[in-house]
């Protein structure tokens, strides 16, 4: 058995085996994680250990997860834009395929939990075809993002097999991978696994980091070996209280990802996702965090802040507001406060 396949059988799921952990109520993680699974593979518990709270929470159960009962269990309306089961056709250029039901480690505040590790998510061979024909009859998509779940957890020779069978359709010109792997459970980016990805350019990879913590020699290998592939790597994080709602622990950990050639691509503000709640900052926390990000650091380190729009109408950007006034000259403030002016106008002397 591979090491990441003996990592993953290895991972705790059931209140007991926390047992070491003193301030856990066994009762509540016994309850919750009959309604929304646990998953923590040696590798991540390895971090929590380390780490503590910041990373603890993303995994350990929380009793609110099923006191919550005024968030959406499905925030982004995914199975109402689905033209066949696990593929969202939201925006019209590109489609989300679902093609993965499990996950290295679940975390706590999965915008999916509805359906992640559950037995409600049903992905097989056939629903897996009934994707490709979609595609193969929508040629107006042209970007396919494959995520779950996570891809990662197929087998080499099962991915390959949905990955050749999108290259194969002409009107897809780019693949997208959407995976939590490279942070969770880094050892299944093996060089097999890379060597494999790379006969599929233009392939993009998605990954997502939550803490600096999370950033470890392991987690830069897993990179390495991607970005080597020729693979280009972004990161989606998410802002999560009691995580890394504070600007320090956001400016570390995007610089911290330049530093493993993983480019910053969103920093998404929470779903009202059921059961998640309690995870939820306010957008103005969000704000002025970008605004402390926003020309201090390196451009290459700021994501876009979003917000993913109840009701699947698509990501929203949001961005501190620089302008302060305008007329004939439009007022601004700098990323220091200091105030600048640009005129609204053409050159008056302009000949025609
Ligand atoms: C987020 C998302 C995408 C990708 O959006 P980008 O802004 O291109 O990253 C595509 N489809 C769905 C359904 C999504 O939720
Ligand atoms: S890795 Fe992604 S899909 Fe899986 S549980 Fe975490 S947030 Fe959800």
């Amino acid at each position: 058995m591979t090491t990441w396949r003996k990592l993953l059988k290895e991972s705790i799921i059931s209140a007991d085996q926390l047992a070491d952990f003193p301030a856990l109520n066994s009762r509540e993680i016994t309850e919750v994680s009959s309604v929304y699974p646990m998953r923590i593979n040696p590798y991540y518990m390895g971090l929590i250990r380390k780490a503590g709270a910041p990373l603890r929470r993303q995994a350990i159960p929380d009793i609110r997860e099923i006191e919550d009962t005024e968030g959406l269990v499905d925030p982004l309306d995914e199975e109402n834009l689905s033209p066949v089961p696990n593929l969202v056709h939201k925006y019209p250029d590109r489609v989300l395929f679902l093609v993965s039901g499990q996950c290295a480690m679940y975390c706590r505040f999965c915008t999916r939990k509805r359906k992640v590790g559950r037995p409600e998510m049903v992905i097989n061979d056939s629903t897996v075809q009934a994707g490709l024909d979609y595609l193969r009859k929508t040629p107006q998509v042209r970007e396919v993002l494959l995520s779950g779940g996570d891809p990662l957890l197929l087998s080499d020779e099962r991915l390959e097999k949905i990955l050749k069978a999108v290259r194969d359709i002409k009107s897809v010109e780019v693949i997208r991978i959407g995976t939590r792997v490279p942070c969770t459970l880094p050892m299944r980016v093996t060089a097999r696994l890379a060597n494999m990805l790379k006969k599929y350019h233009p392939l993009y990879i998605n990954t997502h980091f939550n803490h600096p913590a999370e950033i470890t020699a392991e987690a830069q290998l897993a990179c390495a070996r991607l970005a080597d592939a020729g693979i280009p790597l972004g990161c989606q994080t998410v802002l999560l209280r009691g995580v890394n709602d504070r600007i320090e622990v956001i400016r570390d950990l995007m610089c911290k990802l330049l530093q493993i050639r993983v480019k910053p691509y969103y920093l998404f503000q929470t779903d009202l996702t059921r059961g998640t709640g309690h995870f939820r900052t306010t957008i103005d926390a969000g704000l002025e965090i970008m605004r402390n990000l926003i020309g201090h650091v390196s451009g290459m380190a700021v994501p876009t802040y979003a917000l993913d729009a109840p009701g699947g109408k698509g990501k929203i950007p949001l961005t501190p507001d620089y302008l302060k006034s305008v007329g004939n000259t439009l007022e601004f403030l700098n990323y220091r406060g200091l105030p600048c002016s640009y005129p609204n106008s053409e050159p008056a002397d302009k000949k025609t």
